[in-house]
């Protein structure tokens, strides 16, 4: 059984991560999306809400599980059994600090191996921190969120 983790802020989930996901479910066994729970950086929503949206946006995707996690990624992959940890690609310039992170990674633990997914080209643009912006300033983002997301934050900052 082949097992993928799927890491990353998902702060929110967007519509470009279940792209990813969706061709990950279709290649691997099972497919584990893990929320870090960064000290570091102070989140747009809690870790476990994001978890929450995650959960109702994958609902269909039968051997997709969602998890969150403490620590270093690659440790977490290799508690869960993984043999392969998915990082998506948007450009070129998140081609170096991926590289960088794939090779400490692979340093750490070398039966674990990266694989880049891209998304359709319609979701390419889209992150996070775009999202974030565009919504934060009024804008419409319900072409570039699941469902629940927008649903969510739309009910909760109302004002
Ligand atoms: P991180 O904070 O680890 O970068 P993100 O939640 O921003 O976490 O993204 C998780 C992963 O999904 C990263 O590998 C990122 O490159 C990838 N990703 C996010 N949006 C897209 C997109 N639109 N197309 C391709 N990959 C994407």
């Amino acid at each position: 059984m082949k097992i993928a983790i799927y890491p990353g802020s998902f702060d929110p989930v967007t519509k470009g991560h279940i792209d990813i996901l969706q061709t990950a479910a279709g290649i691997f066994d099972k497919v584990i999306i893990a929320v870090a729970k960064n000290s570091e950086k102070q989140g747009f929503l809690p870790v476990e809400k994001r978890v929450e949206l995650i959960k109702k946006s994958v609902k269909d995707l039968k051997n997709v599980e969602v998890d969150a996690f403490d620590g270093l990624t690659i440790y977490y992959a290799r508690e869960k059994g993984a043999a392969v940890l998915i990082r998506g690609l948007r450009a070129v310039s998140d081609f170096e600090y991926e590289m960088q992170l794939s090779q400490a990674n692979s340093a750490l633990a070398p039966e674990i191996k990266t694989v880049f997914l891209t998304t359709k080209p319609k979701y390419n643009f889209i992150s996070s921190s775009t999202i974030k912006e565009i919504f934060l300033n009024k804008g419409d983002i319900s072409k570039f969120v699941p469902d629940a997301v927008n649903e969510y934050l739309q009910k909760s900052f109302e004002c």
